[in-house]
């Protein structure tokens, strides 16, 4: 029997950092996730908000969806979900409906961030904030400047 080797946050988040960024290639909002079972990834996800025209795609959700797939079931109890971001309400709700155990995030999201509150009295999703909370928020800034300099050089 082999034990698999244990994640730590940051290399968690260094992966779900990956999956920001291909978001930031996609020129969707730069957001990624990674959900980890038994010490192994099992699925990853980015935003895809603008290329799915789908509200509900958040790196959370996609990662979710994933991990369903692969494992063939909704439940996904003791898994660790990481995210550069930190969940919104909607995403804190399914995290906890699929039962996840703990969910490590980046950068606060002062807009849609669920803060302390639980979405969920039957389940109770651990979280730990603030990991690599720096470069999942650079990578926020840059998005967002970037497109403020392409939106100024337009006509009105
Ligand atoms: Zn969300």
């Amino acid at each position: 029997m082999t034990i698999a080797k244990e994640i730590t946050d940051m290399e968690g988040m260094r992966e779900a950092l990956i999956e920001a960024k291909r978001a930031f290639d996609m020129h969707e909002v730069p957001v990624g996730a990674v959900l980890v079972n038994q010490g192994k990834i099992i699925a990853r996800g980015y935003n895809q908000v603008e290329s799915k025209k789908d509200a509900t795609a958040h790196a959370e959700m996609v990662c979710l969806k994933e991990a369903a797939k692969y494992l063939d079931a909704w439940r996904l109890s003791g898994c660790v979900l990481y995210t550069t971001l930190e969940p919104c309400f909607m995403c804190a709700g399914a995290l906890a409906l699929a039962r996840v155990k703990r969910v490590v995030w980046g950068a606060p999201d002062h807009r849609y961030g669920i803060g302390e509150l639980s979405p969920s009295s039957i389940h109770k999703v651990e979280y730990a904030g603030g990991v690599l909370e720096e470069e999942s928020a650079k990578l926020l800034k840059t998005f967002f400047q970037l497109r403020r300099k392409e939106n100024a050089g337009r006509c009105c």
